[in-house]
């Protein structure tokens, strides 16, 4: 019999350090890549804080570099942009920019079969190096399985600069995957759901890195290191899965809830963060020491830091029930109900 094993779709290259994008032309060509004709995505403001200066590095290489800038990544965006790629030959899409530019990337130049190269300018969620766009579809977010990017640059230089706000939530929805995998091992247990033991632990390593670290400072070098280097893992965890399922439980389902029900108030990562203390409270697991973790940090643990309603966290807890209606979780398990969802907020503070 042939000897068998797994393949895992990782990057090619990951490169997390101060002023990487500077050597984005060395990078390249240690890994024996070469492209002629990019098409660079980005946002207004990411356009002039590092779009910009790749676009500058990538022509001063003899490189023709077309432009795209976008501010949403609804699914007439990512059409768009899919389509200039579809009527134009490019070799290679670069993402730089925040979630929306990543996801739209990694959507169209999967649905055209064109590499993606990310290049955040924040640290807000798992999607640097996942092979998972979330995409708006009217007020509903969906995560869509596309392709893992050919090779992630992530400078730290630029993320460190970032409103510290997406750093908190980029932490907010990393430490999510510890709720997201109690709920994958609850629907193996009831439902009979396929499981990956190796997805599990890396989205859970992943988690507990940060969990464990006794940095005060999440602005610093190593700190923002250790954070991209586990957001990149968690993306990991989901290619092996084939689902975001390592990362995205209750608390997910939580955060596209209020996205429907209140049009997205707060950052993904912020929003999962909130779910993180509420889904852990009605798992019975120490959801104190959840809350003594984000204090420390200054990741928000109350509604009203968010701009969120009481009512809207009430609705939106048992809402979740039709959010992946398919995906079982504590939601599910225990039935939360107004009264249920009344407690837990109420408990832990959230309201
Ligand atoms: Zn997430």
């Amino acid at each position: 019999m042939a000897l068998i094993s797994r393949v895992i779709d990782i990057p090619v290259f990951l490169h997390i350090d101060e002023d990487c994008v500077e050597k984005i032309g060395d990078i390249l060509s240690e890994a024996n890549l070469s492209f002629d004709k990019m098409l660079l995505l980005s946002g207004n403001t990411t356009y002039n804080v590092a779009g910009q200066r790749v676009v500058d590095i990538l022509k001063g290489l003899g490189k023709t570099v077309d432009v795209i800038k976008i501010s949403d990544s609804t699914i007439e965006t990512a059409e768009k942009v899919r389509s200039s790629i579809k009527h134009s030959n490019y070799d290679v899409v670069i993402g730089v920019g925040g979630g929306k530019v990543i996801d739209v990337g990694k959507y169209a130049g999967a649905a055209e079969e064109i590499n993606f190269i990310s290049i955040p300018t924040t640290v807000a969620n798992d999607g640097i190096s996942s092979p998972v766009s979330v995409i708006t579809y009217g007020r509903e977010k969906r995560s869509i399985i596309t392709k893992m990017p050919l090779g992630v640059i992530a400078d730290l230089s630029i993320i460190k600069n970032a409103p510290i706000r997406t750093i908190r939530a980029g932490i907010g929805d990393l430490l999510s995957n510890i709720s997201a995998v109690k709920d994958w091992e609850l629907a193996r247990k009831i439902k009979g759901d396929k499981f990956d033991e190796f997805a599990a632990l890396l989205s859970r390593g992943a988690a507990e890195s940060i969990l464990t670290s006794d940095s005060d400072n999440i602005q610093e070098e190593e700190f923002l290191k250790n954070l991209v280097g586990s957001l990149s893992l968690s993306g990991i965890s989901m290619g092996i899965a084939g689902s975001s399922k390592p990362c995205s439980g209750a608390e997910h389902k939580f955060s596209h809830a209020l996205d429907t029900i209140a049009g997205g108030p707060a950052l993904h990562g912020e929003q999962a963060g909130l779910g993180l203390i509420l889904t852990t409270y009605l798992r019975g697991d120490d959801w104190k020491r959840i809350i003594l973790i984000f204090k420390k940090w200054g990741i928000p643990t109350t509604a009203i830091e968010l701009n969120i309603s009481k009512g809207d966290v009430i609705k939106a807890l048992v809402y979740a029930l039709e959010i992946r209606p398919d995906r079982y979780t504590i939601l599910e398990h225990i039935g939360i109900d107004k009264e249920k969802a009344l407690d837990a907020a109420e408990r832990t503070g959230a309201i």
